[in-house]
């Protein structure tokens, strides 16, 4: 009788922390260097790289050019990322030995890559394409860490990163399969894995969505029950309105959960809004970092939030908002529901909803299927369709006993005309709908009220 299954790992994962470094902090040598510095700490850790900056929209672009059997100019933009890649490897390695073996894994992987303009190109195609850039990023990185004389391993997340049919995360697939790979490894310092890429239901390599490397953070986070899941980028944490639009912006250094979510969704660029849900579930507090600055604070995000402060301001823009008004709302029950099913018929998620006997107001962001969606409402009443909106959202922690902090939000933007005001859906969050013409007063005039 065979008695274990697996080699249970004897790596105490619950005190290691998680780090993903994106993009840019990987960009180029230099960057590479700093966060080896960074993480080089004798701690044990599990680090998540985004791609190199610039690397996925070239696939991108490379895989547009193969759709179309352009080959040569597939080709070319193949040779011209190559080239980039030579670059940054006689750059990043020191010693003859590792920058050879830096050059020929590139050159098999680039070759890989080549190999493509000879085959049909399907979507199949391209998810492979894509899937290069984090495989370049860590394999050249784990070397780089070798070099330097790191105890290190690269844990492939073809192996444990896992999406079922519906596109989900199959969270026990990736537990069991991720703590497998670690125990195959044991004895290292530094684990480095590939963010964004995984497998689908079928075990052809997928991905989980453009800036999914924030979600693979958090889901490795979550298998392996980490103490912390820190977001390294180059700004020091959520800001509490948009540098954009707003001069004099701060990082807040705490959210609570719900809070950073309402900020990720609507308009916060520095976190990929999926990557809260796996860490919240698990309770698992994600810091925002710095690599430029490393020992500034940022934002510590998890169940703890100051309570009754109003935290921060984002927007949302390319929003359309629908109204359907109706006699036969009054008193009718099911109402709601007719109207919600056709936008679930055109699948089609509606961000805000405000209700009046009469009517409802819904607002979109995805207007691809408007016009059909009009039409089957037309049955229901008069419709009105406001295009060109933005979603204007104040986030704090805003429990309704907590009096007078919605007239201190209203009556900033008193100045401002508003198409819809929601709030009662969570305590972090008022939204305001309106007009994108009128975004930048709005924002500043939100920033001056609330944190000046
Ligand atoms: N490299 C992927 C992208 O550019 C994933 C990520 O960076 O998070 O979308
Ligand atoms: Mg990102």
């Amino acid at each position: 009788m065979s008695l274990v299954l697996f080699c249970p790992i004897t790596i105490n994962t619950k005190e290691m922390k998680v780090l993903k470094f994106g993009g840019t902090s990987v960009g180029s040598a230099a960057r590479m260097k700093d966060v080896a510095k960074l993480i080089c700490d004798g701690e044990q850790k599990i680090v998540v790289l985004s791609a190199m900056s610039g690397t996925t929209n070239s696939l991108i672009e490379i895989s547009d050019y193969l759709y179309k059997s352009n080959i040569s100019g597939g080709l070319e933009k193949i040779n011209a990322l190559e080239e980039k890649y030579v670059d940054v490897i006689d750059e990043l390695f020191t010693t003859p030995e590792f920058k050879s073996e830096a050059h020929f894994l590139i050159k098999t992987l680039f070759e890989y890559l080549r190999s493509f303009s000879k085959s049909v190109f399907t979507l199949f195609e391209e998810k492979a394409i894509l899937a290069q850039g984090e495989l370049l990023s860590t394999t050249i990185f784990q070397l780089y860490l070798n070099e330097l004389g790191e105890k290190s391993a690269l844990l492939p997340a073809l192996e444990f990163m896992r999406i079922d049919k519906n596109a989900e995360p199959d969270t026990n697939f990736i537990a069991e399969n991720l703590a497998k790979q670690l125990s195959e490894q044991q004895g290292n310092t530094i684990y480095i894995t590939q963010g964004f890429i995984c497998r689908n239901i079928y075990g052809e390599i997928d991905n989980l969505q453009r800036g999914g490397s924030d979600y693979s953070a958090s889901l490795i986070g979550a298998a392996v029950k980490a103490q912390e899941i820190q977001i390294w980028t180059d700004i020091d944490g959520m800001h509490n309105n948009d540098p954009r639009f707003v001069e004099g912006t701060q990082p807040v250094p705490v959210l609570h959960f719900e809070e950073a979510a309402e900020l990720a969704y609507f308009g916060a660029k520095i976190l990929h809004p999926t990557c809260i849900l796996p860490a919240k579930l698990n309770n698992i507090p994600v810091r925002l970092l710095n690599t430029m600055d490393p020992t500034a604070h940022g934002t510590l995000i998890s169940t703890q939030s100051k309570k009754g402060k109003i935290e921060a301001v984002a927007a949302k823009d390319g929003i359309t908002a629908i109204k359907i008004k109706s006699g036969r709302m009054l008193l009718a029950h099911g109402f709601l529901r007719k109207v919600f099913e056709i936008f679930e018929s055109y699948q089609t998620p509606i961000d805000m909803v405000t209700t009046s006997e009469v009517g409802v107001s819904v607002s979109i962001d995805n207007s691809k299927r408007l016009e059909e969606i009009v039409n089957d409402l037309k049955k229901f009443g008069t419709v009105t369709v406001d295009k060109e909106m933005v979603i204007i959202c104040v986030v704090g922690d805003m429990p309704f006993e907590n009096v007078g902090f919605q007239a201190k939000v209203v009556s900033a933007l008193s100045e401002i005309p508003v198409r819809m005001i929601s709030y009662g859906g969570s305590n972090y969050n008022i939204s305001f709908l309106i007009k994108s013409e009128d975004k930048k007063r709005a924002l500043n005039a939100l920033s001056a009220a609330l944190f000046n």
